[in-house]
């Protein structure tokens, strides 16, 4: 199997302020163009663009491909289930909304310590048996979001877990907040089959400083920086698939044009990488991936994402003008930073453990007028 995954999680959208207007016509230009290069895994989730990826994936790809032509991955938003009982009920709504009788790949979604806990006392394990011995799950796994000492409990507690979803790329490689490369190891360890989301780091890594991209572009001129970021993670040992959340037809183009005959880095890619890897981190201010489960429950309706992007933006640019416009447009219709009520909801749901609250009383204070 080709190592580049479709991930249906940021898809083009119709109107850029309705994340749930999915551009279906664009996608599914897309998707024959994947089809046609013989590339064959899409990858889904129940909360994607306001609960609608799954049907886009229904209309783009299943009603017109042939069922065994493709590999498709679903996941239970373990963030939903407040009982066993709600499992089956997500699972037959997810395979209606997809439009099959069975999945591929389904996955626990979003696996760290609570989430853990509650899947195994709710019987979710369980659930995800008696679906496979259905045949109505063909592989079983999990994505996950923590420390590398919890993702051996659940491997070592879970055989039938076949493959890991990891964050990995090259800038958390080393970072002693996400733990990439020790997470991998663990999953290594244990034999299992990885799944790469985040190559780009939710898009941090496609632009990155100018000192940065002078580096690649000395060794690879026509190299894109999407193209090291996912090379760097398809060259690892045990990886099968890199997720790519592409929004348009020219990102899916160059992810095509290096992933369809696949070259693994040498040792001289690698150090420079290393080198890049070294600029971005300084660089970096908030290490976002623009994954969206903070928006999920957050009562005021923040941004929260947009928002980090607008003040990373300005972090690296010094360019208040451009940050500052990007800023409002965000906030059009919806919560500014200043509008955050203290809950917390965020800061339990966000895979990379940002302080969101500590960051958007930053925000405000860098976008919002005092008076
Ligand atoms: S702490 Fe603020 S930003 Fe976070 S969910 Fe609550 S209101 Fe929203
Ligand atoms: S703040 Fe955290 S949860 Fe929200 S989009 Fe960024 S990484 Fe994801």
């Amino acid at each position: 199997m080709k190592k580049l995954g479709f991930g249906f999680m940021r898809l083009p959208l119709s109107d850029k302020n309705d994340f749930g207007s999915i551009d279906i016509d664009t996608v599914k230009k897309m998707t024959d163009m994947f089809m046609e290069k013989g590339f064959c895994y899409f990858d889904t989730a129940f909360p994607y663009h306001r609960e609608k990826s799954e049907e886009a994936i229904r209309e783009c790809l299943v009603k017109r491909y042939p069922r065994d032509s493709f590999i498709l991955a679903d996941k239970m938003p373990t963030a939903r289930v407040t009982s066993g009982d709600d499992y089956p009920v997500i699972f037959e709504t997810q395979l209606e909304r997809c439009g099959v009788e069975y999945f591929d790949c389904y996955l626990l979604h979003n696996i760290w310590k609570k989430s853990y806990r509650e899947t195994e006392s709710f019987g979710g394990f369980d659930f995800i048996r008696e679906k496979m011995k259905e045949g109505r799950i063909k592989h079983f796994g999990f994505s996950f979001h923590d420390e590398p000492e919890l993702l051996d409990e659940v491997l070592k507690n879970h055989p039938e877990a076949e493959f890991v979803q990891l964050q990995l790329n090259y800038l958390d490689w080393e970072s002693p907040g996400v733990r990439a490369r020790e997470c991998y190891e663990t999953a290594r360890k244990y034999g299992r089959d990885i799944i790469v989301m985040e190559p780009n780091k939710g898009g941090s890594l496609i632009n990155i400083p100018k000192e940065a991209e002078e580096l690649f572009r000395a060794y690879d001129p026509d190299g894109s920086n999407a193209k090291w970021a996912m090379r760097f993670c398809a060259s690892l040992p045990g990886v099968r698939v890199v997720l790519s959340g592409m929004s348009a037809i020219e990102q899916l183009s160059d992810n095509m044009s290096f992933m369809d005959d696949f070259r693994p880095f040498n040792d001289e890619e690698i150090k420079i990488t290393e080198k890049v890897r070294d600029i971005v981190a300084k660089s970096a201010a908030i290490g976002c991936t623009k994954c969206r489960y903070c928006t999920e429950d957050c009562p005021a309706g923040i941004p929260i994402p947009e928002f980090i992007d607008a003040y990373n933006s300005y972090c690296m640019t010094k360019n208040m003008g451009n940050a500052g416009m990007y800023y409002r447009r965000y906030a059009m219709g919806r919560g500014l930073a200043s509008s955050c009520l203290d809950c917390g909801n965020c800061e339990q749901r966000c895979p990379q453990h940002l302080k969101i609250r500590k960051i958007l009383s930053g925000i405000a204070d860098t976008f919002e007028p005092k008076n």
